[in-house]
């Protein structure tokens, strides 16, 4: 089998009490022993995250936030800082989710600032970007893109490449049941590249992981991580369940040791 490593990633959302998240993670643990080509990153409530860390701390899955606030500290009632995460046991954090921005109108300033308060602190960022149904209706979907790239990560002018991974994720396929076609992931995937090596030439961007979300199960893994580009999964409904996430993720496996 080659290098490669395919990321698995579970966004749990609002979802799971710390017990739940446990058991999740207690079950993963035993059985990622048999995914060795798969990195996993649990990514829970923050109510969730010591409970979990003390879990997965001696394994190889990994911990991650769903959010954070871009201040260190201070007067910011329900926001949680880099530092507070790191000290929970977290490795990853979610920036820019479709529903921080479009749910909770989540500022395109933050981002900027967010993303270097997680990088300078010694998080890892999965940096989440997409269009919407409109946009891609209306052939907008690389401007789109380039546009959200540009913004959310006009904060730094450079980064290690296994500190950031870019998510795309459709905004019209999330949790809706409609999964992007294998043509439109690899097409929004060389966009994604192609604008990272305008926005940092010195970045070889072929090192910057891309992954893919948006309504991923154990139907479509396969051809999904088959497809030219895809380095891995943003998972939402599907990880919520131990059984389809474990199968998405041995399918992917599968599905990257036929390529060799
Ligand atoms: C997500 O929320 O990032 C996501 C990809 O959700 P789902 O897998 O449910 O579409």
């Amino acid at each position: 089998m080659s290098d490669r490593k395919v990321l698995v990633v579970a966004n749990w959302k609002m979802h799971k009490t710390p017990q739940e998240g446990l058991t999740f993670a207690r079950q993963l643990k035993t059985k990622a022993l048999n995914l060795p080509a798969v990195n996993f990153i649990l990514c829970p409530s923050a109510t969730g995250l010591l409970h979990i860390h003390g879990e997965i701390r001696e394994s190889a899955l990994e911990l991650g936030a769903q959010n954070l606030h871009f201040a260190e500290q201070g007067a910011f009632t329900g926001e949680i800082s880099a530092s507070m995460l790191n000290a929970c046991g977290c490795k990853w954090v979610i920036i820019g989710h479709s529903e921080r921005r479009y749910i909770f109108n989540e500022p395109a300033g933050d981002r900027q600032r967010k993303v270097p308060a997680a990088l300078n602190s010694g998080l890892k960022v999965i940096l989440c970007i997409g269009e919407v149904k409109a946009e891609r209706d209306a052939g907008a979907t690389a401007e789109v893109l380039k546009a959200q790239l540009a913004n959310d990560l006009g904060g730094i002018s450079r980064f290690p490449t296994d500190q950031l991974v870019i998510a795309y994720e459709p905004v019209w396929a999330i949790g809706s049941g409609v999964v992007a076609l294998p043509a439109q992931v690899e097409e929004a995937h060389a966009v994604v590249r192609e604008t990272i090596f305008q926005l940092f030439p010195s970045i070889s961007s072929k090192h910057v992981s891309v992954i893919y979300g948006g309504s991923v199960n154990i139907a479509n893994a396969a051809q999904l991580i088959a497809t030219p580009g895809v380095d891995g999964f943003l998972i939402g409904g599907a990880s919520l369940n131990i059984g389809d996430f474990v199968t998405i993720a041995q399918n992917a496996q599968t599905a990257l040791k036929a390529e060799h």
